[in-house]
């Protein structure tokens, strides 16, 4: 552990004062180039009184900007206070979480996983056309089929081809047959330069893909490669839990990294984090930007610095072990599920280390599936699978509940 500790609620108040203080104040000093300004006074008062004991709504009513990406180049100097905020978060997850290296990373809090996941596209598809003199057609996305939307709007915006390789139906792990011979046409048909994308938990099962299985085939072929981990649902679980992490930096392969924090971290929405490897991020660099000071470097503009101070909070208030604690919960009560569901017979998949649980259909029925709000794989009517996520609002008593209900349904 580095930086990651956690404080007491007055050391927390008092940062983000600080922190606040170093920020232009509309309220008091001349500005006048900005199109900006505080919240709206007569909707948000920033005189009432519970204001000065909230952090997190102080900032909101402040209202800063934090445009521009904040770990390389001068950045906007009239938000620098809430600014170094978003370094201090940016450099727990990093170096606490993901194992870079202290400074050697860029990164942003961007407004969502989407948003993360296609500037990593982004950057790469440039990267490969900057360094390589690569043709857009050259290039193509790799994921698993069990990998996001969010990577289908990067490749239609990005017009770059997309290529979804199988999954085992049972184990949800790559199908690496077929990832050869997919990758094979692929380079028959022109394809030079890769972008995988590995994800560290999927949205339906969780499941976490072995990055070797893709990097290996790729070394084999001597074909170029950039790697980002979509770790957006399991980023504040998986890490925390297993041993042996390989979707981190730790892995020299692994160029980014997208973790939500509006997700497992329960942060506001607007909360998405996106990390990468010095000397990368710049190829997404809009010179036409040049009325932002510093460099704009990142697929939104104007984003709020409260979300910033949000994540910041959360992550002060547990430290990293106060974090792990919470998340052993949510993994002890998704083995209680498991071993309730083993003792009915009923089959489902879960990976180990994540707290989704991905029931097999055949043994729910839609009615059982409705009442309980369990999230099919597809809407249509050839859903396979339903899944329980657990979250910190399951709690065993509901799903006792769900068991008892599986249990006469099943013996009547
Ligand atoms: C939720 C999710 C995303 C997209 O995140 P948003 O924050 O909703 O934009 C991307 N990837 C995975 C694996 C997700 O679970």
């Amino acid at each position: 552990m580095k930086t990651w500790k956690k404080t007491t609620q007055s050391d927390r108040l008092e940062r983000i004062t600080k922190a606040l203080s170093e920020n232009v104040n509309f309220s008091n000093d001349v500005t006048l180039g900005y199109p900006a300004s505080k919240l709206d006074g007569k909707v948000f008062y920033d005189d009432a009184s519970f204001l000065k004991d909230a952090p997190v709504l102080m900032t909101y009513v402040a209202n800063p900007n934090h445009i521009g990406c904040h770990t390389v180049g001068i950045s906007e100097k009239a938000f620098k206070g809430t600014q170094e905020i978003e370094r201090e978060v940016l450099e727990i997850l990093a170096v606490d979480v993901f194992k870079a290296t202290t400074n050697d990373y860029d990164g942003y809090i961007a407004t969502g996983g989407t948003e993360a996941n296609i500037e990593a596209l982004w950057i790469y598809r440039n990267y490969f056309i900057n360094t390589h003199q690569a043709k857009p057609s050259e290039i193509m996305i790799i994921t698993s089929e069990d990998t996001h939307y969010s990577i289908a709007k990067g490749s239609n915006l990005l017009m770059v081809d997309w290529m979804k390789v199988d999954v085992h139906f049972e184990n949800r792990k790559i199908n690496e047959t077929k990832f050869e011979t997919a990758l094979e046409n692929a380079m028959a048909n022109g394809k030079k330069y890769f972008i995988v994308v590995a994800n560290m938990g999927t949205t339906m099962f969780g499941s976490v893909d072995n990055p070797d299985t893709y990097t290996t085939i790729l070394e084999k072929h001597n074909l170029p490669f950039k790697l980002h981990v979509d770790a957006a649902y399991g980023g504040f679980i998986y890490p925390f839990l297993t041993d042996n992490n390989q979707l981190d930096f730790s892995n020299p392969h692994v160029s980014s990294i997208t973790i939500d924090a509006h997700k497992m971290l329960q942060a506001p929405y607007g909360t998405g984090i996106f990390l990468c490897r010095k000397n990368l991020i710049e190829n997404v660099l809009t010179k036409e930007a040049a009325y932002v000071e510093g460099m704009d470097l990142t697929l939104c503009g104007s984003r709020s610095g409260a979300n910033a101070v949000a994540v910041w909070m959360i992550l002060k208030t547990y430290g990293k072990n106060g974090w792990f604690e919470k998340v052993k919960i949510l993994e002890m009560r998704t083995d209680w599920l498991c071993n309730q569901l083993d003792a009915l017979q009923i089959s489902y998949f879960r990976e180990p280390f994540m707290n989704i649980v991905t029931l097999k259909a055949a043994f729910i029925s839609p009615e059982i599936a409705h009442h309980y709000d369990l999230v099919p794989d597809s809407h249509q009517d050839d859903n396979h699978w339903y899944k329980i996520v657990l979250m910190e609002h399951v709690e065993v008593g509901s799903l006792q509940e769900l068991i008892n209900t599986l249990k006469t349904t099943k013996t009547t």
